[in-house]
């Protein structure tokens, strides 16, 4: 099969590769029916994320199963699956307390920019779609469910959206912007969203923003505070993961607020000083995506929600380079490849 390798920056290939195979008894073999490029593929794209040496590229993912390895139990060929960007036992303390992206066994996959795919500890990774093989129009939204809505429901969670809470966003991302919609079926009553980009503030308003601000860094932040009278928000979900947006985050939250942080942080410091005067709450990190999954997926098929809308550029997988570029340079969202 072919599949795509980053070489250096801006240096995206899609290349020969072997097929994957079963390498532990509890993988499982993807037939993908999507795949697409994720913001945080960008930071090694652009050289801001060193790399050492070719590699291969691609984290979401769903699709049928192939096969399963020897000790796999209740993932079965030709269901229909959809995993997370991290690995899980979905045993482990840290599973059982949700946090399945911090299992003891998990791996963070790669090579998912292919037609096929491995997937390791396929039992606790994977969750079947109920009702066998969902029509090709849900793909994409199952597809968002892999990373980008169970990022963006994280951070609405882990940021305490509560109904009537006045919530703000940082970051117009695939994963900002489903962490308005994330809000809103938390039933946020006020939805800020921070953007300067068009096609993402309309997109973030069908989400369920009530208010969109173009003003970033402490010009942000006093923009947050004017629209609430001086309190600040409730919940305050900072999707970007620079010094700016983290600090715009803290200081657009009321004291006693919550802040999550889902963004990648890329040379983000704190000062101890600001984070003790602020009195906020913080709680982030790699979201485990596979606490969410039956739930969401669920909110997909029966149509409550559509968060397939976040792909704006769809390309068949061996134009993954132009998938790239497009996002670099902002003229798509976020892309879908077809396999
Ligand atoms: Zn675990």
């Amino acid at each position: 099969m072919k599949g795509t390798v980053l070489y250096g920056p801006g240096d995206i290939r899609f290349e020969d590769r072997d097929d994957p195979g079963i390498q532990e008894p509890t993988d499982a073999i993807l037939r993908l029916a999507a795949t697409c490029v994720c913001g945080s593929d960008l930071w090694p794209y652009r050289g801001l994320q060193p790399i050492d040496g070719p590699t291969p590229m691609g984290h979401e993912y769903c699709g049928v199963v192939e096969e399963v390895g020897s000790a796999v139990k209740s993932i079965k060929p030709r269901q229909f699956v959809v995993g997370s960007f991290a690995t899980s036992d979905n045993t482990c303390p840290h599973c059982q307390y949700g946090y399945q992206s911090s299992c003891i066994h998990r791996e963070f996959m790669l090579r998912a920019q292919a037609p096929y795919l491995r997937v390791p500890r396929a039992d606790g990774t994977l969750v079947p779609t109920p009702g066998g093989t969902p029509s090709r129009d849900l793909v994409p939204s199952l597809l968002a469910a892999s990373d980008v809505l169970g990022t963006g429901w994280f951070a609405a969670d882990a940021a305490n959206v509560k109904p009537g809470a006045t919530v703000v966003v940082v970051g117009d991302g695939a994963v900002g912007l489903l962490g308005v919609l994330s809000a809103k079926q938390m039933r946020a009553g006020r939805i800020i969203a921070m953007s300067r980009h068009e096609a993402r503030q309309k997109l973030a308003r069908e989400f369920g923003a009530s208010d969109i601000v173009t003003e970033r860094g402490e010009e942000g932040a006093a923009r947050i505070s004017e629209l609430t009278k001086g309190i600040g928000a409730d919940s305050v979900l900072e999707c970007v993961g620079t010094q700016e947006s983290m600090m715009q985050a803290i200081q657009s939250t009321r004291p006693g607020g919550y802040v999550s942080y889902v963004g990648v942080p890329h040379g983000v410091e704190l000062d101890g000083q600001k984070l003790f005067f602020s009195h906020v709450h913080l709680h982030g990190g790699p979201a485990p995506v596979r606490r969410f999954l039956p739930m969401l997926i669920d909110l997909i098929l029966n149509g409550t929600i559509n968060p397939g809308k976040v792909f704006d550029l769809t390309l068949p997988l061996d134009q993954v380079a132009e998938g790239y570029r497009a996002m670099d340079e902002r003229r798509a969202i976020k892309t879908l490849l077809q396999v």
